[in-house]
């Protein structure tokens, strides 16, 4: 109806689809994670993303951003029940568990928060209609069953890695074999792939995490759809291959780095930076193009001190000027002393980072052309969103599948040799000398003609991730099919079958 040329026609809005977001509290989980609630909420999804104070405390700027452009996500911090799990107070994120010891707790206090989390999302309105849940929460699954709504599993890892161990699992191999080093043929994939046990050992090591490694793989199991942050572009024939195996709806979304290209929230991106960010833009702008070589090796993997010195001989002998990332659990009195030498005879050829660095800023500037990493799949990802190509030394989890995805398949980096995992090593024992970082970081970031190929197929890849992530691009388009997926769902009920 028309009245005056006014419609007078009440039309009222259908609410927005609303999806409950658990990460993973840990840095490599969570950041994504964060990427993809901002992402979906930008596109008319309402988002509940569950954190806790110390978590939530660190990215403060990126929550007023938020809110400052009212998207709609809410970020409710839960009690964390550390003392309870006998963890020290604060200690809510994996990369503040003082030892590895002490993981298990960290996964107990966890576990705890299923009850809270699910007294609190009773009481939730507008009620949600879907959860997204990082695949290592396996406790979340019991909450979406209490709401009874649909359930979606987020790997945060890449889907080589995912679907490799999902092959193993499925065909016993990991029962069948006793030796982690012996290769094995990978299941189910159009072409022969040898890969050991030890380069893919699955979900936590089965001897001390059996339960949590058992309620991981039946959460995904019994879930109803997964979410990747990869791109099929990247890794087609795993993606090809999970898809086939895992017998439900997979989206892949990433990679989810792409998603924030504002410096202002860049800089804040899981954690406040070490660093004067004026400080670092000036040194960075001051060097040429692609001269300047990243060295970090996330938040989880800790050097020796015999190590940092090895990795600094290296890196100083090489001639190139780098920002290298020392963590602050590194920080010993030893290696403050040694650093205090080491930067001033370095001068401004390097700037060392104690603490916690921007990445995804550091990466996309256009002074950086090398990255040393351990390969975890979110620097990965960085990595090639910025066309940067990388020297790898993974550590542990899917960092050795990613090297071989970056080293073998893509063809965009170089391996500096390590071949076991850390937990394999000797105490005392140092896997990277002086002379394998020297010749690795001269080798990348050469003139040479190889090294020329490398940054070509890096750029080549970048383009295809952007291009994933513009409308029309794969992962795009997966956004689109999960949010109306999302959409079709309908909002939980209390057990009466009443929407409470
Ligand atoms: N990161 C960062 N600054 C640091 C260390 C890490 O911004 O000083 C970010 C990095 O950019 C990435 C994440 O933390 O997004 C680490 O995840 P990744 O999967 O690479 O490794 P993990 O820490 O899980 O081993």
């Amino acid at each position: 109806t028309t009245i005056n040329g006014f419609n007078t026609t009440t039309t009222v809005a259908p609410p927005l689809p609303h999806v409950v977001i658990v990460p993973l509290l840990a840095q490599g989980h969570t950041i994504p994670m964060i990427d993809m609630a901002r992402l979906l909420a930008e596109r008319g999804v309402r988002v509940t993303f569950i954190t806790t104070a110390v978590n939530a405390s660190r990215i403060t700027p990126i929550i007023d951003r938020v809110h400052e452009s009212h998207l709609p996500i809410n970020f409710i911090e839960l009690p964390f029940p550390a003392s309870e799990a006998g963890l020290p107070e604060g200690c809510e994120n994996f990369d503040l568990v003082p030892s590895k010891e002490l993981f298990k707790n960290f996964f107990d206090a966890l576990f705890l928060l299923r009850h809270p989390l699910e007294q609190h999302l009773k009481d939730l309105v507008p009620r949600p209609t879907c959860m997204i849940n990082d695949m290592c929460n396996p406790w979340t699954a019991d909450v979406a069953k209490a709401l009874n709504i649909r359930r979606l599993v987020f790997h945060g890892p890449s889907c080589i890695f995912i679907f490799c161990c999902h092959a193993l699992q499925k065909h016993n191999i990991y029962e069948k074999v006793t030796d982690d080093t012996e290769e094995v043929l990978v299941p189910d994939l159009p072409i022969n792939v040898l890969i050991s046990i030890m380069h893919a050992p699955g979900w936590f090591n089965p001897t001390d995490f059996k339960q949590l490694r058992d309620e991981i793989l039946n959460a995904e199991e019994t879930a109803d759809g997964v979410v990747m942050n990869t791109f099929d572009e990247i890794e087609p024939m795993f993606v090809e291959a999970y898809k086939k195996v895992v017998g439900k709806d997979v989206w892949t979304v990433g990679p989810l780095c792409l998603y924030d290209r504002d410096l202002s929230t860049r800089i804040v991106r899981g954690n406040k930076a070490a660093v004067d960010e004026d400080r670092m833009l000036n040194w960075l702008d001051s060097m040429d193009e692609r001269s300047v070589l990243y060295v970090s090796f996330g938040t989880l993997a800790k050097m020796k001190v015999g190590q940092i010195f090895e990795i600094g001989a290296g890196l100083e002998a090489s001639g190139v000027p780098f920002i290298w990332v020392i963590k602050g659990v590194e920080k010993s009195v030893e290696v403050v002393e040694w650093l205090e030498g080491f930067e001033e005879r370095m001068g401004l050829r390097s700037l060392v980072i104690k603490g916690w660095a921007p990445q995804a800023v550091i990466l996309s500037h256009r002074a950086v052309g090398g990255f040393i990493s351990h390969c975890g799949w979110n620097s990965t990802l960085e990595a090639v969103s910025s066309a940067v190509p990388m020297i790898t030394w993974p550590h542990f989890a899917d960092q050795f599948l990613n090297e071989r995805l970056v080293v073998e398949y893509l063809r965009i980096g170089i391996n500096i040799g390590v071949k076991k995992p850390v937990f394999y090593l000797g105490e005392d024992e140092i896997p990277v000398m002086r002379d394998d970082v020297e010749r690795a970081v001269r080798s990348l970031m050469g003139d040479g003609e190889e090294a020329e190929e490398r940054r070509v197929r890096a750029r080549e890849l970048k383009e295809k991730a952007m291009k994933a992530m513009e409308e029309g691009g794969s992962s795009y388009e997966n956004i689109t099919r999960l949010i109306d997926y999302i959409k079709q769902q309908p909002p939980c009920k209390d057990v009466q079958g009443t929407e409470f």
